[in-house]
């Protein structure tokens, strides 16, 4: 029987300590605000910035959306994340991609300081993971983070086990790759130039889509020993518009042990990431 990985009972466990922290937070004098900057109107990123909010506001956190407009100017720009990064008052902030093409020059990664950015993309952060080292008062990217997490939690093993990534973006597949090999595990980080991706993924024990090819990953992707767990990243719209992984569920959910939906696996255990980095960015100020 395939071991569906569903983000709910988890969410419901770890949504309990969440709220249990901010509230000891609150009585400690700080009530953890996140700030998320949302430039134009990108459906997409309307309804991601929503589900944010509304889960941080769950937790007992704050959570103030900067809709900012499509032509915002550059100095505008950088100015409100500068007064962000100088309030005292707000513990993390993220900025919402993609930007606008006349925003793309920046070296998003930079712009929050390490100490607020709690979406990981800071080299200081990125540094953390890489030399697996002050995990836990650094931030580790979201999506990354909430798939360690699913897995773990799931008790699915990941020490010595074969892993295939599929993309190799900054904000999923390298640090990605970094947290299993700090697990232990063993990884072969495959894109769009490598060859016989098939071969590779047939070979490995866990299965990492994190491209955005609507059902890329079917079949011909899949060992025949049923063993193998398939996680997908990917959040693309079918030809119905309907939201959809880059697995093709219904065509390899049988012939996997286990394997995460869409919706509800990947995606949920991304804010659940975020909103456990926001309550660390607070914590970390209890210390100071
Ligand atoms: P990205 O920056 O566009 O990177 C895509 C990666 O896939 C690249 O490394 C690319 O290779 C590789 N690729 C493209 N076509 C390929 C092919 N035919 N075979 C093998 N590799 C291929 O994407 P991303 O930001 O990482 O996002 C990937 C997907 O995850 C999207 O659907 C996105 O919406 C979703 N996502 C979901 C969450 C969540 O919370 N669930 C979070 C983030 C992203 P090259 O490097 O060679 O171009």
């Amino acid at each position: 029987m395939t071991q569906i990985l569903s983000a709910a009972p988890i969410k419901k466990k770890i949504t309990k300590e969440l709220k249990s922290d901010c509230k000891f937070l609150k009585e400690n004098g700080i009530h953890p605000y996140l700030k998320v900057i949302l430039v134009g109107n990108n459906p997409a990123s309307l309804v991601y910035t929503a589900s944010k909010k509304k889960y941080c506001e769950r937790i007992g956190a704050k959570c103030d959306i900067i809709a900012l407009d499509e032509q915002i100017e550059l100095i505008k720009f950088l100015t409100i994340i500068d007064e962000i990064n100088h309030d005292n008052d707000v513990h993390g902030c993220i900025i919402q991609l993609p930007l606008p093409k006349h925003l793309l020059h920046l070296d998003v990664g930079k712009l929050v300081i390490q100490e607020k950015d709690v979406d990981g993309f800071h080299p200081e952060n990125l540094y953390s993971v890489l030399s697996n080292q002050n995990i836990e008062t650094h931030f580790v990217s979201c999506t990354p983070k909430g798939i360690i997490t699913l897995l773990r939690e799931s008790q699915i093993e990941i020490a010595n086990k074969r892993v295939a990534i599929i993309g190799r973006s900054m904000i999923v597949g390298k640090p990605l790759a970094c947290l299993f090999t700090n697990h232990n595990a063993t990884v072969t980080l495959c894109h769009s130039k490598t060859q016989n991706i098939r071969e590779i993924t047939k070979e490995c024990d866990i299965i990492v889509s994190a491209v955005g090819i609507a059902h890329l990953v079917d079949e011909t992707f899949i060992s025949n020993k049923k063993n193998q767990v398939v996680v997908d990243v990917g959040m693309n719209t079918n030809a119905n518009g309907e939201l959809c992984g880059d697995v093709n569920f219904e065509k390899i959910k049988d012939l996997v042990s286990a394997i995460t939906p869409v919706p509800g696996g990947v995606g949920p255990m991304t804010i659940i990431s975020l909103a456990q980095n926001l309550l660390q960015a607070s914590k970390n100020r209890l210390s100071l």
